[in-house]
């Protein structure tokens, strides 16, 4: 009997769809429990965490020092607002500037979106006073839900229906350079782009474009800002996916792994787009929490102790190989670097894969319709790895018998 059908989970979707407004229609498990890599649902079935709450449990779940570092801070001072500043917001922000390794300044927020709107803001004050009416952004890019980030977002369907928008922005084809070159001139305030497309299903650029991206940046005075919301933090086997081609933005934007569970989002400029805010130009109540900075500092710290980093790289290297070497006729492929992977279907069966997944014990993601996620808790072992690699002939057997 698949899991879904089990009293506890069925009686808690029912409440769920009765409480809740239907944007996320009714999601097919009820979680109950984490611990590391394995996640429980409230019937008790124990499952392989392959997806991480879409790249953001870092260190997988209720890890000791998320969980010491948390704890003692809410117990400590659980918030201050910016009426206040208070350490652990100032050693965060110190410590991501360590990582960047170039002058910079950090706005923190409370989630992704947060600290696009922040990147946004930035540049439509950099574009003012300097004349540049225009952006650019990627066409089936994800930049986030609340509505500027929404106008930068190129995915129609969740865009069109909630405009126009007061900002006038170009998409162009992502991979493209040329494309790129063309649509940005000295009338554009900034490029945004993430340096791996991720709603889009995990696909990274051709080599060369961000340098591409960077330069005609450059040449043109606009600002490039670096969606790194799910990029960063590890995922891909280094602190930023823009290190990968050694290119820096003026602005980068980093949520989802940072806080390892815990909601914070950051907004980083660099060089001159650091200071271009004044007093009073911006601002959360919440944004910098003591306890979400508590919780991105034990991860930050955790990935250096534990040399997560090189573990993604190498047992990343182990999934993407594993899976490359199933031949099945479902499969296509898998793309991504380091733990942030989509298996590529030769059908439109993503969702058929993710419920045979769930029924053979992994929490798999139906990102596109033929293409799976995966965005595992980087603390994932070689043997979870095995597992679910060893299990995937079979999923991809039951998700084309399950018509
Ligand atoms: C998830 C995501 C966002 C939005 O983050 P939220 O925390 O959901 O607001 C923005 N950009 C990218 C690239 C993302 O993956």
């Amino acid at each position: 009997m698949s899991p879904q059908h089990d009293p506890a989970g069925q009686a808690l979707a029912r409440r769920f769809e009765a409480a809740f407004m239907p944007n996320y229609g009714v999601p097919p498990v009820a979680l109950a429990r984490g611990e590391g890599t394995r996640v429980w649902d409230v019937d008790g079935h124990e499952y392989l965490d392959m997806i991480g709450g879409i790249a953001v449990s870092s260190l997988g779940h209720a890890h000791p020092a998320l969980v010491e570092a948390v704890s003692r801070q809410v117990a400590t001072l659980a918030h201050t607002s910016n009426l206040f500043l208070h350490e652990p917001e100032v050693l965060l922000a110190e410590r991501l500037l360590g990582l960047l390794g170039a002058p910079a300044r950090v706005f923190l927020s409370n989630s992704g979106t947060e600290a696009n709107e922040a990147a946004l803001k930035l540049a439509l004050k950099y574009g003012g006073s300097t004349g540049r009416p225009r952006f650019v952004a990627a066409e089936n890019g994800f930049h986030g839900r609340t509505l500027g980030a929404l106008s930068l977002t190129g995915k129609r369907s969740i865009r069109d229906q909630f405009g126009p928008f007061p900002i006038d922005v170009t998409f162009v084809p992502y991979g493209d350079a040329d494309a790129l070159k063309s649509a940005v001139d000295d009338r554009c305030a900034a490029v945004f782009l993430e340096p791996t497309q991720g709603e889009a299903g995990v696909v990274p650029p051709p080599e060369g474009y961000l340098r591409a991206a960077r330069d005609v940046c450059d040449a043109t005075g606009a600002l490039l800002v670096a969606d790194e919301i799910q990029s960063a933090i590890g995922r891909t086997g280094h602190w930023f996916a823009h290190q990968h081609e050694g290119v820096l933005p003026d602005v980068l934007t980093l949520a989802k792994g940072l806080g390892g569970g815990l909601p914070i989002g950051a907004c980083i400029g660099l060089g001159e787009a650091g200071t271009l805010f004044a007093k009073g130009d911006h601002g959360s109540t919440f944004g910098g929490n003591p306890v979400a900075a508590a919780a991105a500092l034990a991860v930050l710290d955790t990935i250096d102790r534990d040399g997560l980093l090189e573990h993604v790289r190498a047992v990343g290297a182990e999934l993407s190989g594993g899976i490359a070497a199933i031949e099945h006729p479902l499969l296509a492929g898998v793309r991504g670097r380091g733990l942030w992977l989509a298996i590529v279907l030769t059908a439109d069966r993503a969702a058929a894969v993710q419920a045979a997944a769930q029924r053979a014990g992994f929490l798999v993601n139906a990102l596109q319709p033929d293409a799976v996620r995966l965005a595992p808790p980087l603390v994932i072992t070689s043997a979870d790895v095995a597992a679910f690699t060893a299990a995937l002939p079979a999923i991809l057997d039951g998700a084309s018998d399950d018509r």
